[in-house]
């Protein structure tokens, strides 16, 4: 079998994963859009604030009959917000008008109604105010046709807010990349069922899904194989006519019945001891023209294989931005494997990064405690406590 490090593996994915990133945008409803990046620039379709408001529950006045006080002004009418026949202002009178009315051409200052008092008609304006006091013109947060938001924005409520505001119902978005994930072996059964001697619950499954809708994919389907490669074939088959990426566990390492070995390696797929700990024996088909990427089949080999290999470009293909590696130091020595580069689990404490179990893949539960992989490289046998390693966050 092929040996290979860490990034020739990456690389050879990325490669395989490459067209997932040149997508077209698809466009959703704002209402689904939470989470997702822009595929492309948003101008703004109009002015915002779409017409002249008031900032205050006040009277619109012209600055120029208030500018000896206090002065008492004839009030013409109310405006409050919401669709109403426009009017005009005269000079020496005053409005009622409500916060967001639209202020009637002629006035250029809103006087809150705290400055004022009312009587019979009329308002007694206690304090001057300078023109554009309280009034929000048209077009002073955007302009109709400049930039709202750049393509590749992830939407917050915040963005999402100003779509909503200038009127946009539908968005360009990264789409999601579809997968599908196969799981493997004779022993897996859902949990719920009673459990027959020598068989356990499947768990890869559902954590790969996890993992990939965690970083923005779309699962399509989850299936289950037995180590039969004929059942393995068919649901595969109906794998790649929906996902645009597959992701399988198991049936990769050299025992017996390696269901996923065995029926791919006709098809030109290729297996490869990667050196690294865990996830060592990958694969990596093309079925139909979709990628098809075959984890060991450990719990933890498969969950460190996702966010090795398959997590940069699904992240990528979704439009969201990178996970980037930090650094952290060691809270207790630790020594590593020469050969092969270490994925450790760890987690972060006030004492530093501190590993949470031993290197064996099935151990699921300690996987669940760490929060982060502690990258060793695989020149590296020995760091001590207080060292700064590489920490990829989960
Ligand atoms: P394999 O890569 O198929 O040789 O499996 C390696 C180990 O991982 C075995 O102990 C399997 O029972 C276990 N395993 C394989 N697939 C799953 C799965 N979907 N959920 C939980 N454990 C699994
Ligand atoms: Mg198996």
């Amino acid at each position: 079998m092929t040996t290979r490090t860490v990034e020739q593996h990456a690389q050879h994915v990325a490669e395989l994963l490459a067209p997932l990133h040149t997508r077209p945008g698809e466009e959703i409803p704002l209402g689904e859009a939470l989470g997702r990046a822009l595929a492309a620039d948003v101008h703004s379709p109009v002015d915002l604030p779409l017409f002249r408001n008031s900032q205050m529950d006040g009277y619109a006045v012209d600055a120029a009959s208030i500018t000896t006080v206090p002065v008492m002004l004839p009030v013409r009418g109310v405006i409050a917000a919401g669709p109403a026949e426009p009017v005009t202002h005269l000079p020496g009178t005053a409005y009622r008008i409500m916060t967001g009315a639209p202020v009637p051409p002629g006035a250029d200052a809103i006087v809150p109604v705290e400055d004022t008092v009312t009587s019979d008609g009329e308002v007694r304006i206690e304090k001057t105010r300078s023109a554009g006091e309280f009034v929000r013109e048209r077009g002073s947060d955007v302009r109709a046709g400049t930039l709202l938001l750049a393509a590749g924005s992830l939407l917050a409520a915040r963005h999402i807010a100003v779509l909503a505001a200038v009127g946009l119902q539908r968005v360009s978005v990264r789409p999601r990349p579809r997968v599908a994930v196969i799981t493997t072996g004779a022993e897996l059964v859902d949990a719920g069922s009673a459990l027959r001697p020598g068989q356990i619950y499947d768990s890869n499954g559902i954590a790969l899904a996890s993992s990939a809708r965690a970083n923005g994919a779309e699962v399509v389907s989850i299936a289950r194989s037995t180590d039969d490669p004929a059942e393995f074939r068919t649901l595969l088959a109906e794998a790649v006519l929906t996902a645009d990426v597959v992701l399988t566990s198991g049936g990769v390492s050299m025992g017996d019945f390696e269901v996923v070995k065995e029926t791919l390696s006709p098809l030109g797929a290729q297996f490869a001891h990667v050196a690294m700990q865990p996830g060592g024996p990958q694969g990596t088909a093309v079925v139909n023209g979709v990628p098809v990427l075959n984890f060991p089949g450990n719990p933890v080999s498969t969950l460190v294989s996702f966010e090795i290999f398959a997590r940069p470009d699904i992240r990528r293909a979704a439009g969201l931005p990178p996970t980037e590696a930090v650094e952290g130091p060691l809270a207790a020595p630790l020594t590593s494997v020469r050969g092969k580069r270490q994925f450790l689990r760890a987690r972060r404490t006030d004492t530093g990064v501190e590993l949470v179990a031993g290197p064996g893949s099935h151990l699921v539960a300690a996987m669940a405690w760490a929060d982060v992989l502690v990258d060793v490289p695989a020149d590296v046998t020995a760091l001590d406590a207080g060292q700064l390693v590489k920490v990829i966050p989960l």
